[in-house]
């Protein structure tokens, strides 16, 4: 180390969120709990969002055996109203928001001629609608904090992909959303990304059946499904000093899928 170079103090490294509040939605599982688990390694106060509290207990024991204080709020991400009562209540009981993940997300999937209108409006309303809820809600306390905003998306946003005409166009939009809330937010010190995970072992990707997912990781240039582990990492990176330069930008963790 030159002498100019300050050192930071000890195990700041590691925790370079300590005592900040991150909220995390669609904790209760996969890709959100990840994130959730992996930002309470960093320190951070967490507020794990999902439809219903109860369905957050694990990650938040979780988030607490390593050491985090960690709350559970339930809430339907598609509800503006609702979604603005929470936000306030995060603030008011956990304290201003420094960290968002916008990561609840569905998929109805069917092909295009037979898709309803409630299932393209529902996929749209809680991935791109519930994104929006979300930013516009806790824009005022990350414009305080100059905070950073993580909004994840999907390789399908960029590729498409046969039977989600409804989910392709959301997590679309949640590109747009990123793009116009970093170009907003910047002067406030705010950088806003995405993320666009591939195939990643989940509850959501379970139901696929055998011989689809082995067809499909044929296609994955590294040979293999993603972990919520995997994902959470480039949160990490995007929510830590590596992502403090970048903003309006998307992180894609799909092991070459999308190339
Ligand atoms: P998952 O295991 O199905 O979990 C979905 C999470 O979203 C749950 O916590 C669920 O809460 C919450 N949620 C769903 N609808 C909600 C609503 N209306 N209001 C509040 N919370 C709601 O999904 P995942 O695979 O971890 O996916 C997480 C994100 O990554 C999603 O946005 C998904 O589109 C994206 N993604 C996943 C993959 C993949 O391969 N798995 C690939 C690309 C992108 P409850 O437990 O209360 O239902």
């Amino acid at each position: 180390m030159s002498d100019t170079e300050i050192e930071p103090p000890a195990g700041s490294a590691e925790r370079f969120l300590a005592d900040r509040v991150a909220l995390v939605t669609g904790a209760s599982r996969g890709i959100g709990r990840a994130i959730a688990e992996r930002l309470a390694a960093r320190g951070a106060k967490l507020a794990c969002v999902a439809t219903r509290a109860e369905n957050c207990e694990e990650t938040v024991a979780a988030c607490r055996a390593a050491g985090a204080e960690a709350h559970a709020f339930g809430v339907d991400v598609a509800d503006t109203a609702a979604v603005a009562e929470l936000v306030k209540s995060v603030q008011e009981e956990v304290g201003p928001i420094y960290v968002l993940v916008n990561n609840a997300g569905i998929t109805r999937d069917q092909l295009l001629l037979r898709m309803d209108e409630e299932d393209f409006d529902r996929v749209v309303d809680v991935n791109l609608k519930g994104t929006w809820n979300f930013v516009r809600a806790a824009a005022r306390s990350l414009m305080k904090s100059h905070g950073r905003i993580v909004n994840v998306s999907s390789v399908v946003g960029i590729t498409g992909n046969v039977g989600q005409v409804n989910y392709a166009a959301s997590k679309a939009g949640v590109f747009g959303i990123t793009r116009s809330a970093a170009k907003e937010l910047a002067p406030r010190g705010v950088c806003v990304n995405a993320i666009a995970p591939g195939y990643i072992e989940t509850d959501m990707t379970a139901e696929i059946d055998e011989a689809a997912a082995k067809e499909l990781k044929n296609h994955i240039p590294l040979k293999r499904i993603g972990t919520a582990e995997e994902v959470a990492l480039a949160v990490d990176y995007l929510v830590g000093p590596g992502g403090a330069y970048i903003t309006g930008q998307t992180l894609v963790v799909d092991g070459g899928l999308s190339i």
